[in-house]
């Protein structure tokens, strides 16, 4: 079915509509995310058609502050505890125990939920306004590249949502750090902006766990369904691999200079650039008719980690 999709700058028209129920993306610090009241549960279920979400994929719920924990989430583990304490708000997501009030639609029937709250002043006000916790997962068609940015938003989903609060690019680009302290170990469960080395420096006992398309109950749902995916295909290589851009319309991304001349090509001056630029990239590449994406793979630390992890999951190889 197609919709007009309100496109606004005013926080309070966003916050109005969702509140009558509506399903509105807004923007975060990390990328712009597609929210629904947890109180509204029709405009939860438009939420996953929206973006052709699986129902066996979780999402992630947002608050305005550090208070409304108590209102989605039951138990906390001391680990818990120090983790919100150090990071809320901001880039990172705890999976908590559930507290009933939080339907299982949001979490996929699991008894654990996503909890997250942002740091962009713009989405705090838009959930204080909220008159419910929302739920929200990124802000594009599933399997698609994150959007970064709202002109992304509308290329994704104009007419199949009712509201894009306009707002400026993320500033980090990639999706939240997923930390799961719902169990007796705390577990990265997707690697992001806040790293596993400053959370380790707050919980030392954070462990990783590798996870693989073909799990079939794999500890993040999300997980084991395609990512971030261009419609190019994505090559892996450092800058002094062995890369071909003349063979066909080819692009580059990376730290490094690459050593043959790209049709569209960014080199980045650090790994905060490459993360902040990464899914903005691969659609302009998309929309330039870039056939091969080379793109430079960081080490695996700090937020070369993350980076690391969105890379790897849109080549397919993991
Ligand atoms: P997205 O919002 O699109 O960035 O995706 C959210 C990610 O969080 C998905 O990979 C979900 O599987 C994961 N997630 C959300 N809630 C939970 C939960 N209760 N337990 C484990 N993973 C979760
Ligand atoms: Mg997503």
């Amino acid at each position: 079915m197609i919709m007009q999709t309100t496109l606004t700058d005013s926080v309070e028209e966003a916050a109005a509509i969702l509140n009558s129920g509506g399903v509105v993306a807004f923007p975060t610090e990390t990328v712009y995310g597609l929210g629904a009241g947890i109180c509204h549960p029709e405009a939860l279920l438009r939420l996953f058609r929206a973006k052709g979400r699986p129902a066996d994929n979780p999402l992630i719920v947002h608050l305005s502050s550090v208070g409304q924990v108590a209102e989605v989430a039951s138990s906390l583990s001391l680990q818990a505890e120090q983790l919100i304490a150090r990071f809320f708000p901001g880039p990172l997501t705890l999976v908590l125990k559930k507290n009933p009030s939080v339907p299982y639609t949001v979490t996929a029937g699991l008894e654990s939920v996503g909890v997250r709250c942002p740091a962009n002043p713009v989405a705090r006000e838009f959930l204080r306004l909220a008159c419910c916790p929302v739920a929200a997962p990124s802000a594009n068609r599933s399997g698609l590249p994150s959007a970064t940015s709202w002109e992304a938003v509308m290329e994704d989903l104009d007419g199949k949502i009712d509201c894009l609060l306009r707002g400026k690019p993320s500033a980090i680009g990639l999706e939240s750090t997923i930390v799961d302290c719902s169990g007796k170990r705390p577990l990265l469960l997707r690697a992001g902006a806040i790293t596993l080395e400053q959370l380790r420096a707050v919980v030392p006992e954070i462990t990783t766990v590798a996870v693989t398309v073909q799990e079939k109950r794999p500890k993040c749902p999300g997980l084991k369904y395609p990512h971030y995916a261009p419609k190019a295909t994505i090559r892996l290589c450092t800058a002094a691999g062995n890369i071909d851009g003349n063979l066909s319309p080819a692009a580059y991304i990376g730290l490094l200079e690459p050593p043959q001349s790209m049709k569209l090509l960014k080199v980045c001056r650090s790994l905060e650039e490459y993360g902040q630029e990464l899914f903005s990239f691969f659609r302009l590449c998309d929309a330039s008719g870039i056939e091969v994406i080379y793109c430079e793979l960081p080490s695996d630390d700090g937020l070369g980690r993350a980076i690391r992890d969105r890379l790897m999951r849109a080549a397919g190889l993991c």
